[in-house]
């Protein structure tokens, strides 16, 4: 499964994952430093450094990162887009897909070994309201990987190992990883949408998280149709069962469904631009869902008058609960959800980030975190 491409003059890069089934068992061997992309300043470009590898506390789990999925979100941490902002310096990525190499005090359901996912949610209180009533993901007290805590840009992250996923043996680190956020994120937004089978749901954006819950709707039995910006991503949304794909930049999206198809039931907005979410409400047929995923910063203007009138529902979600996770992780390993993945080594995230914020990524960046040349590089190549 080696891939080869080049990035802007870096050297392609060749990411074996075959090792799906890979399980060392302890004796790993933890070097003292690593490999991490970190955000010193917003806005610049993020600073490749060798730190020290972080040490374990209770109930955590130091997790050697294999495969870590670039994010829209870890453009907005970097750039600090965001009302509430991360303290830099720090390591985004919270797609991270690897193993357990050690374990904190009083972890007694993981071992060294073990096949584990990152992802943005990190931790939670685990007694509040929300942790109670199976809404961690609202959780006050709970911490992000990659935004409040350091993520996975780099070879090794720090886990609170409650908060792991567990990645299904069929399933490679490769493929795994943009599941851990795109996959989740998308699989609970649609299920938000309260969309049935048979029914019509739209999915505003094909990107990293669009394209994937394009595959989730198909598989969840509702038909699907999708907006982007220019024919490549309509041609993927094509490509991955949307049965209809509109070109934003060509047809004007609200005008187009309700044509089309009298409008939809559910609309699930991944764009990354606010006219999209404007745009969304148009697309609604009357008593319909809007779930918004997305997170661009800024406002959109929303008629009261439609909402009232055509009972609108308009909803945020956010990622997805650790149930929600394994939940979705089944779907890919069962080969009904698989995302168009482009590898790149860690050392190409500021060219990968150009791209992402240019629109210029098809389906989803994974990063290979480990050394083409060293010993554990070509572990990889043969079982990891
Ligand atoms: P991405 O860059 O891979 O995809 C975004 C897509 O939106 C691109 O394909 C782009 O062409 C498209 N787009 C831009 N303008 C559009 C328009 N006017 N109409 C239709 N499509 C348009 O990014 P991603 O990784 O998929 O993330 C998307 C957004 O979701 C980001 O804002 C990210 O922060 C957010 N996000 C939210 C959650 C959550 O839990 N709510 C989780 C993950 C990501
Ligand atoms: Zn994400
Ligand atoms: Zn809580």
């Amino acid at each position: 499964m080696a891939r080869k491409q080049g990035l802007h003059g870096l050297p392609a890069y060749e990411f074996e994952d075959i090792t799906p089934f890979l399980s060392e068992g302890g004796n790993m061997p933890i070097p003292k430093t690593m490999k991490a992309a970190i955000v010193e300043k917003f806005g610049e470009p993020l600073a490749l450094r060798e730190i020290p590898v972080p040490e374990l506390g209770p109930g955590q789990a130091l997790v050697e990162i294999v495969a870590s999925g670039v994010c829209h979100t870890d453009l907005h941490a970097a750039g600090g887009d965001w009302p509430v902002k991360p303290n830099v310096p720090f390591t985004p990525g919270h797609e991270g897909a690897g193993l357990v190499v050690a374990l904190g005090p009083g972890v007694t359901h993981l071992k060294e070994g073990d096949r584990v996912g990152l992802a943005w949610l990190h931790s939670a209180c685990g007694h509040c309201e929300f942790c109670m009533s199976g809404w961690e993901t609202l959780c006050p007290e709970q911490k992000n990987s990659g935004y409040s805590v350091n993520g996975c840009f780099a070879q090794y992250a720090l886990a609170q190992a409650d908060y792991l996923g567990r990645l299904p043996k069929n399933l490679s680190f490769v493929e795994a990883a943009p599941i851990l956020c795109a996959g989740v994120t998308t699989y609970k937004g649609l299920k938000e949408t309260e969309t049935r089978p048979g029914e019509w749901v739209v999915i505003s954006g094909a990107g990293g998280l669009g394209h994937i819950a394009i595959q989730y709707a198909k598989a969840m039995g509702m038909h699907v149709a999708a907006v982007d910006l220019g024919a490549e991503k309509t041609a993927l949304a094509q490509k991955l069962g949307a049965e209809i794909a509109i070109d934003a930049k060509a047809q004007d999206p609200p005008t187009e469904i309700q044509k089309q198809i009298g409008g939809a039931h559910g609309v699930l907005v991944t764009a990354v631009s606010t006219i999209a979410f404007k745009q969304a409400i148009g697309m609604l047929r009357r008593g319909g869902t809007c779930v918004l995923n997305g997170l661009p910063p800024g406002e959109f203007p929303v008629s009261i008058f439609d909402v009232v009138l055509n009972r609108y529902t308009i909803r945020g979600s956010i990622v997805g609960t650790r149930l929600d996770l394994e939940e979705a992780l089944t779907f890919a390993a069962e080969g009904k959800v698989k995302a168009t993945i482009e590898t790149q080594p860690l050392e190409s995230i500021n060219d990968v980030f150009k791209r992402l914020k240019s629109g210029k990524v098809n389906g989803r960046i994974v990063l290979g975190m480990r050394e083409q040349t060293s010993e554990q590089g070509k572990r990889s190549m043969t079982a990891g």
